[in-house]
């Protein structure tokens, strides 16, 4: 499972897993792309309540800063900070670095480092081109950066390294997949 959501979300995950024929209790890895409050909510009750193990990269347990660029940036950090700056109450028990396989798991894919929306943000790039980027990217309007970041220099940078990856299609914590081409 990658991310989980808003605090209080805990009802729909469980709802649309049974609708997928998901067992939690079967679900090998929480991975957390980011420190973030709207993508770790539910990691304290999965853990809990089915000993589900929770991996991310552990810098991201604090978020020191929130900065944003241009109007929407300013609405999404007005709306959110008080959210996104809560620290997590639990420490993960994997520790993800770049590079990292994730077959082990299940799943035939490798960790990227993609720090910038965040300082420990990553992304999962599977084997079929297939990227889960977390809020490295959002795609309301159209694809775009992070208009949210604590390092924006580094956000370009990540950006900058991804495209020496085979990536076909970009899953996005905000708003709908797209083909990674429409980045470029
Ligand atoms: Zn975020």
């Amino acid at each position: 499972m990658i991310d989980s959501g808003h605090p209080g979300d805990a009802d729909m995950i469980e709802k649309k897993l049974a609708d997928e024929g998901i067992i939690p209790a079967e679900i090998k890895l929480l991975i957390l792309t980011h420190g973030h409050m709207d993508h770790t909510g539910t990691a304290e009750y999965f853990k809990n309540k089915y000993q589900t193990p929770i991996a991310m990269n552990p810098i991201d347990c604090t978020i020191l800063e929130i900065k944003s660029r241009g109007l929407m940036g300013a609405v999404i950090k007005y709306l959110s900070e008080k959210e996104l700056h809560q620290s997590l109450r639990i420490q993960p028990d994997i520790h993800l670095v770049h590079g990292q396989r994730l077959d082990q798991f299940g799943l035939p894919a490798q960790i990227i480092a993609l720090p910038g929306h965040t300082r420990g943000s990553l992304g999962i790039l599977l084997d079929d081109g297939n990227l889960f980027a977390g809020d490295m990217f959002m795609n309301f309007l159209k694809p775009s950066l992070a208009h949210i970041y604590e390092n924006e220099e580094a956000l370009k940078k990540s950006w900058e390294g991804l495209k020496t990856y085979p990536i076909t299609t970009v899953y996005v914590g905000h708003g709908k997949p797209f083909p990674f081409g429409k980045m470029r």
